[in-house]
């Protein structure tokens, strides 16, 4: 057998039960958040009015003082220190979509021989990291290499523990010279504080004198593999893709549905307690860990929180499950479609908007009158989700997820949005106009008192839905497992922004005497639903009909990456995201440009790793195969018997078969000269992969019809199955 495929298995087999670190079982109270500078260490550590300053600035938006910043500075160096930690460093999150960071060491020379420790507000508030090599989309040109990172006061820092060292990490924005946004952070921090804005005009108008901060929260969930750890290492796709390229199915795949919430394994299980407890450490608040519907498939989710920290969190819980995995023997797979043929992996994004004092306002209320609220901001979303699908899906566009979205398995590119039987009948009557018979009891006028309470929680579910409401919130079910929810969650925040502030203009008009505005609030949400109601879809998203029906209804339907973008590349989206004040034309047409040229790497890579791993494993393997078909075959006609050249001629064929792909895909890999890069992407996607899709149907037919102890790569079966 390939010696690397069998040492692979043999090392996964030789792991055994009760080989993982063993934990200090601790009072998980104990040590939630001990590693964060969060608000007990400030209160504890902070002057009183050091302490209100900060708090203000953080609840209120409040600009920070500059010597409040050398007073946390002390305090934060201090704490850090005392833990043990000897680098700071600012965290920032490129359009690359990873974290980045720059350590720098707390200590410099004193000049006598010493170290002092050398960290003030300064570098607390501000870096400056060598950021020439992080992609800007020609915002930054190289010799104007500057880029700032700048405290985000919002989202605590923490202790990142090494096996040999301790760092305190800062979270950063990561903006030019110019102030233009590099990084994920800054357009969601915009994106909250225009959803702010167009929130508290809305409440307003219903009656909420003083609403209060409003913030969008989230909660994402996070599926992804284990494999054991030297089956990555034996192919190179894995290694270097995160996805494999070849592998046919394994005889038995999800159909048993055996997997799903099934109970964990061992080793599985004591990986997913030291990732509960780093992160708990971490102060991430994980709630869930399950099995998810293919082998070898788990899932982990937190608790919601307001969405600017739940994407540093979600960061966190990439990089703390990825670096514990090695640990346990396990490789961690975040990609989108790490196995063909069985379930691939998403994100989960729940999304709701609120405020301490207004409450969670897609929480359908016990009175019509916050029923009435309710429904607004219900609408506002739906319309923003029709006006606007192009932006959302493009905000979940790249190459990893286009195997996901359109497979039967995950939500399809369609946007549509599901809102349970009762809601949507609601909504189907709102649209007729005038009063009717509810589904339950009652007559329902919008703002008139008879309206029955709405269902508190969704009575169905639709897993189908990429984008459901689910009881208080929505649920957006498109994003990739390995993408930041930062994206989605700036396009899902600035269109409802605008969304919302289009309802406002409209009602701001209307008299404020009860009857005259909530007959203005009845016509609003039948326009609104009149318009927009054809993204409504209650039923099974994955059915052959949809695609139909969503066609005729209009709806955007971006089956790929490249489609996607150049959908959302449009006067509409520089429009909204101006208009919000998210994003400048500049900043999002240089986001343009990141996508499309990750797209271009992306599928470039896959394209070599594919002809490689054709040319130099899998061909050199069959070819061995032949030889033994073709001696046998010499051998028995030797011995006078008749020679059997059936497997030898469907070995022959594909072998032949194999070998023309390979020498197309060879020629088609060289981009031709002189295509913009929204051309290449076409070009990939037109001519690229579907020539890797034909060399891998070739391979994976050979893999059925090889010795299996001549077949050098680790299979499906092995991967999904060794644990
Ligand atoms: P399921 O898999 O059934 O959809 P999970 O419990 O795995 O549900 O995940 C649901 C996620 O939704 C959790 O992260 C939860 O905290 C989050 N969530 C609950 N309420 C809200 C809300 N109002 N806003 C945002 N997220 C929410
Ligand atoms: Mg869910």
């Amino acid at each position: 057998m390939s010696i690397t495929r069998q040492k692979a298995i043999e090392s996964a087999i030789q792991y055994r039960a009760g080989d993982e670190p063993v934990l200090a079982q601790e009072q998980v109270q104990s040590y939630f958040g001990v590693n964060v500078f969060g608000d007990d260490q400030m209160r504890a550590r902070l002057p009183k009015e050091v302490y209100q300053a900060l708090r203000k600035t953080i609840e209120e938006g409040v600009p920070l003082d500059n010597c409040v910043a050398d007073v946390v500075a002390a305090a934060m160096s201090r704490w850090a220190i005392e833990r043990g930690a000897t680098h700071y460093a600012h965290i920032f999150y490129p359009l690359t979509g990873l974290t980045a960071e720059k350590h720098d060491s707390f200590f410099s020379p004193d000049g006598k021989g010493r170290l002092v420790v050398d960290f003030s507000g300064k570098q607390l508030i501000q870096g400056e990291p060598d950021a020439s090599s992080f992609p800007n989309g020609g915002i930054r040109a190289t010799f104007e290499a500057r880029g700032y990172t700048a405290w985000d006061v919002t989202s605590p820092a923490y202790l990142m523990e090494g096996r040999n060292g301790t760092t305190l990490c800062i979270p950063t924005a990561f903006c030019s010279w110019t102030g233009e946004a590099l990084d994920k952070k800054v357009p969601l921090l915009r994106s909250m504080q225009a959803l702010n804005r167009q929130a508290r005009r809305v409440l307003k108008l219903f009656g909420h004198e003083e609403p209060g901060l409003v913030t969008a929260s989230a909660g994402p969930e996070q599926e992804y593999f284990l494999i054991d750890r030297s089956f990555y290492f034996a192919r190179p796709d894995l290694l270097s893709a995160g996805r494999t390229l070849f592998g046919t199915r394994p005889p038995k795949g999800q159909e048993l549905e055996d997997q799903y919430f099934g109970a964990i394994p061992a080793r599985v299980l004591a990986f997913m307690t030291e990732v509960d407890s780093e992160l708990y450490k971490l102060g991430v608040p994980v709630k869930t860990r399950h099995n998810e519907v293919a082998p070898a498939q788990y899932e982990i989710a937190p608790v919601f929180e307001s969405a600017n920290l739940a994407t540093d969190h979600q960061y966190l819980v990439m990089q703390v499950l990825q670096a514990v995995a090695p640990k346990y023997g396990l490789a961690c797979l975040l990609h989108e479609k790490p196995f063909a043929g069985i379930n691939g992996s998403g994100k989960h994004l729940n999304w709701s908007l609120g405020g301490q004092r207004v409450g969670n306002l897609l929480n359908p209320g016990e009175t019509p009158h916050e029923n009435m609220q309710f429904l607004v901001f219900c609408a506002a979303v739906i319309r923003a989700v029709n006006s606007h699908a192009a932006m959302l899906r493009g905000a979940v566009a790249h190459a990893g997820n286009d195997h996901r979205l359109g497979a039967n398995e995950a939500p399809p590119a369609i946007l549509s949005v599901f809102l349970g039987e009762q809601l949507a009948d609601v909504f189907a009557q709102i649209a007729e106009g005038g009063a009717r018979r509810s589904k339950k009891a009652g007559t329902i006028t919008v703002g008139v008192d008879t309206l029955p309470p709405l269902p508190k929680d969704a009575t169905d579910r639709n897993r189908t839905s990429p984008f459901a409401f689910t009881g208080n919130r929505f649920e957006f079910r498109a994003v990739g497992s390995s993408q930041s929810i930062a994206g989605a969650q700036v396009v899902l925040n600035t269109i409802v922004a605008e969304s919302l502030s289009d309802v406002a203009d409209e009602l701001e008009k209307v008299p404020k005497e009860p009857a005259k505005f909530n007959a203005a609030v009845q016509k609003l949400l039948q326009k609104i639903i009149r318009e927009h109601g054809r993204v409504i879809f209650n039923g099974d998203n994955y059915s052959q009909e949809w695609r139909d029906e969503a066609a005729r209804r209009g709806l955007p339907n971006a089956a790929t990456t490249p489609e996607a973008l150049d959908a959302m590349d449009s006067p509409e989206t520089y429009e909204v995201f101006e208009k919000c004040g998210v994003l400048s034309r500049r900043e999002a047409a240089s986001r343009f440009e990141i996508y499309r040229e990750k797209y271009v790497k992306d599928v470039l890579i896959e394209a070599r790793l594919c002809l490689s791993m054709a040319r130099t494993m899998i061909f050199p393997a069959c070819v061995r195969y032949q030889h033994l078909l073709a001696q046998t075959s010499s051998d028995l006609t030797a011995v006078g018997k008749l020679g059997c050249t059936t497997t030898l001629d469907e070995v022959n064929a594909l072998l032949g078969n194999l070998q023309k792909a390979m020498l197309h895909l060879e020629e088609v890999i060289q981009l031709p000269q002189g295509l913009t890069v929204p051309q290449q992407c076409r070009y990939l996607l037109d001519t690229v992969i579907p020539m890797m899709n034909i060399l891998r149907k070739e391979a994976d037919a050979l893999e059925h019809i090889c010795a299996d102890d001549l077949w050098p790569l680790p299979t499906y079966q092995e991967m999904l199955f060794i644990r």
